[in-house]
């Protein structure tokens, strides 16, 4: 990361210099001329420039590892994420040593995508390749495995690292709240007081997102309340977010709103909608009305707003609203979000949407998918209908809940894993009330963990529970 911003700062005059010095039209023409394998590296991040600089590497048929190097992080910059990994493989075939900035690159993308087994090779690479770890790559690994589903890895990567900084523990403390550990996380927060380091502002921001997730209320706003006078650190947006996510979810709306009011700064529409979820969740449908029109009048295109509106009539069984709402987006011409899961296995990213029949052995997945469906509602499982698309109608409701994206790649991973094996599985929105409550089964009558990572935090179902303790 130092790297990048490191060449961010110089490049814009780097780059004037070579236009000017090398009288070139374009960045393509200028790196051949000077032959300057730094114009990689500065141009790292250059909106735009992606292009020429794949066109130079193409061109040069050059073995150095800085070249190589920085076009990987050109491509991750770019978030052309698939091309960073094979421009990595085409190195590896090649026999060119990467540069140890690289690697933290790497490890930030497998964690995005929650590649595990490819973050595990580029790991073992590192270990081979690089002798000094640095703060920056260690804790890029530690946040790829917490970001993979890993919780136990992260800690290891974090005990062993012989240099731990403010970053280092602000990831791993925002690891653990991600992976509902509050209680670790606050052990952390005090070790790291002890060793004599300083929690800055992210810091406190981890610590109360660990006590949001976890529903610790009172510990939250204790925090909160004391952190200018206790740490000297003045709450920013974020904290005020974090705390009126925290009480809206608890169910204190009201007090939520308050705070809102009471803040000294605006909400802006993505805080509007963590209160608006809220009202969903708890059935407060005055507020999330009220909420709801000031919404469409800012974002009036924005398909969240409408869908959580519509979640609310549907929680609440007004299945005549619900419809409305459908019809108001069909008429607007707004589609709903598309929801997908994805799980790798094999090398491989499986992605699944709803209702998906496109993977080669789809009509397998839908036995599987049945069959499982068959035995969670022996053991007791009973679908949540308000969580349906379709208004009419209870086996409709309950027939639009059961290929729902989640469902598919569990059913999916249960198919081509060997039995007791732990799943992970990503979604891309948050999970749906009722497929948490499917996993929970499927973890039963499975034997299996399984490792949900949604948009906004992880869940691990064992047992026929999840850690979330269904509080998210
Ligand atoms: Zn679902
Ligand atoms: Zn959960």
């Amino acid at each position: 990361m130092a790297v990048h911003t490191v060449g961010f700062a110089q490049c814009r005059n780097f780059q004037d210099r070579v236009y000017k010095e090398a009288n070139c039209p374009t960045l393509i023409t200028a790196a051949a001329k000077c032959k300057l394998k730094e114009i990689m590296m500065f141009t790292v991040g250059i909106p735009g420039a992606l292009e020429d600089v794949k066109a130079v590497f193409d061109d040069m048929d050059t073995l150095d590892p800085v070249v190589w190097s920085s076009m990987i992080s050109a491509y991750v910059n770019c978030k052309e994420e698939e091309a960073a990994l094979l421009t990595f493989y085409k190195m590896l075939c090649q026999d060119i040593t990467p540069r140890q900035f690289v690697y933290s690159s790497l490890f930030a993308i497998c964690g995005s995508m929650s590649m595990l087994e490819m973050g595990r090779q580029v790991h073992a690479h590192s270990l081979k390749n690089i002798t000094d770890n640095d703060a920056a790559m260690t804790n890029a690994l530690l946040t790829m495995y917490s970001d993979c589903g890993c919780i136990d890895d992260a800690w290891r990567v974090f005990d062993s690292n012989d240099i731990v900084d403010v970053i280092s523990y602000n990831s791993m403390i925002l690891a653990l709240g991600q992976h509902a550990h509050p209680k670790e996380a606050v052990e952390l927060f005090k070790r790291m007081k002890f060793s004599g380091l300083i929690p800055d502002e992210v810091t406190l921001l981890n610590l109360l997102s660990a006590f949001n997730h976890a529903g610790l209320v009172h510990e939250g706003l204790h925090l909160f309340n004391s952190m200018l006078d206790i740490e000297g650190i003045k709450p920013t947006y974020q904290h005020y977010a974090c705390v009126i996510d925290m009480l809206a979810r608890s169910g204190e709306i009201e007090e939520s709103m308050k705070t809102i009011k009471e803040m000294p700064f605006e909400a802006e529409t993505p805080l509007w909608r963590i209160v608006l979820g809220a009202c969903s969740k708890h059935g407060d449908i005055e507020t999330g009305m009220k909420i709801a029109e000031m919404l469409f009048e800012k974002e009036p295109y924005e398909p969240t707003n409408y869908i959580l509106l519509g979640n609310i009539y549907a929680r609440l069984g007004r299945w005549t609203e619900t419809e409305n709402i459908r019809s108001l987006m069909e008429k607007s011409g707004i589609d709903g979000d598309d929801a997908f899961s994805w799980i790798e296995m094999g090398q491989r990213t499986h992605r699944f949407g709803v209702d998906d029949r496109a993977h080669p052995i789809s009509e397998e997945i839908y036995r599987n998918l049945d069959r499982l469906m068959g035995s969670i509602k022996a053991a007791g499982y009973v679908p949540d209908t308000s969580f349906a698309t379709h208004s009419t109608g209870k086996n409709r409701r309950e027939e639009s809940l059961r290929y729902h994206c989640e469902k598919l790649a569990f059913a999916f991973g249960d198919l081509a894993s060997p039995s007791g094996d732990t799943l992970r599985i990503m979604k891309n929105l948050r999970v749906c009330g009722d497929c948490h409550s499917a996993y929970k089964y499927f973890s039963l009558v499975t034997g299996r963990k399984i490792v949900l990572r949604d948009n906004h935090r992880f869940h691990h179902f064992y047992k026929g529970a999840c850690s979330c303790r269904d509080y998210w």
